[in-house]
């Protein structure tokens, strides 16, 4: 079976080089094209023995954009077709620093949150951590193609569809990635998780310090475990726990996300039981009117959301409510289920 070229590392493409009897040299001209998202025929300073070569064991493009949608905000959604077929989605947002990139970790998703539309159909696959590398290169090829402004991607969500811990190696290894093969540092990177403890406590001596995100939405077990079955594994106390071993290891603050959805999380109970947990480390919580995804739960209206941000900022605690981008075209928290926006409804 064919192999990613983009899934192999400096060292990995010289020993390729070297098998196919090639010049050393031709290993960086490699993986330059590679991280820039060329197809064969553009490899132009490269043998066309070589190439072929490549071509009988090797895909050149690991993941290629199928479609687009553009957003009312600006935001882009993106479906790409990887090489066995498979659909992922991954969400480009420009803000005023710069582009950021929501991608997907894995096709689908096994978590079963009940408010999140990317566990539908269960998990297909783990992504490669090419694939992920993919994402990014493809969304870099986008911008340089068909966007007027200047620019790539500088700040990476591992937000999309997936749970990223529940791929562990493959996301350590596609967050090195990024920092060597497209200088985007792990100050640029940011791993949303709903709370695989064992897996977070792996993290620092994975060598992975990128910002933690961890997606509580509620913080009571028997609340938790009504919307997001992982919560039957792991109590809230033992998240906690691994949240500030983190911290401790890496010195980076925790995020906390939090879906505010109507009648279930947002009382006066739920402010202190949060100012209780979240001592002893320093966190903030990024509040997020649920998005709708056709579910029973519901999200809160503006002036909900505001007045519950005024109760989380009186507890003393530190919290914005988040900008929620691409909604009108599927593509903001929760909303990504690998299908063409004309299947969505
Ligand atoms: N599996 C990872 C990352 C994927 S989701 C995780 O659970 O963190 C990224 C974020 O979007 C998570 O915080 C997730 O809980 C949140 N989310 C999912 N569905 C949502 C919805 N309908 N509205 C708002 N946020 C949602």
């Amino acid at each position: 079976m064919k192999k990613l070229l983009i899934d192999l590392n400096k060292e990995e493409l010289e020993a390729l080089v070297i098998k196919a009897n090639e010049k050393r040299f031709r290993a960086d001209q490699l993986f330059h094209w590679t991280r820039l998202g060329a197809r064969f025929e553009e490899m132009t300073n490269l043998p066309k023995s070589f190439v072929s070569f490549l071509m009988d064991g090797y895909f050149d493009i690991a993941a290629s954009i199928k479609e687009h949608y553009k957003s009312e905000d600006g935001t882009i959604k993106f479906l790409l077709e990887l090489t066995d077929g498979s659909l992922i989605e991954s969400v480009l947002m420009s803000y005023s620093y710069g582009y950021t990139l929501c991608v997907s970790s894995q096709v689908g998703c096994r978590m079963g949150c009940k408010f999140c539309a990317s566990g539908l159909d269960g998990l297909c696959r783990n992504l490669s951590a090419g694939e992920m590398l993919s994402e990014v290169i493809a969304a870099n090829r986008f911008i340089k193609e068909n966007l007027i402004s200047e620019g790539k991607v500088g700040n990476v969500v591992i937000m999309g569809s997936g749970e990223p811990l529940d791929n562990y190696d493959n996301v350590v290894k596609f967050i090195k990635m990024l920092s060597s093969d497209l200088q985007i540092g792990q100050r640029s990177v940011s791993l949303s998780t709903c709370g695989l403890c064992d897996k977070i406590k792996m993290l620092p001596d994975s060598g992975i310090s990128a910002t933690l995100c961890i997606s509580l939405h509620s913080p009571f077990d028997e609340v938790r475990k009504t919307i997001m079955p992982v919560a039957n594994a792991y109590a809230v106390e033992s998240i906690m726990e691994a949240a500030k071993y983190y911290f401790t290891k890496t010195g980076r603050r925790i995020i906390i996300e939090y879906a505010m959805m109507k009648g279930v999380n947002t009382s006066k109970k739920d402010v202190e039981r949060l100012k209780e947990l979240t001592n002893g480390f320093a966190c903030h919580i990024n509040l997020i009117p649920l998005n709708d995804t056709g579910a029973s739960l519901k999200g809160v209206n503006k002036k909900e959301a505001y007045s519950f941000l005024n109760l989380v900022k009186q507890a003393g605690l530190s919290a914005t409510v988040r900008r929620s981008l691409g909604q009108d075209i599927a593509g903001a928290c929760g909303q990504l289920k690998r299908r063409y926006n004309d299947e969505n409804k």
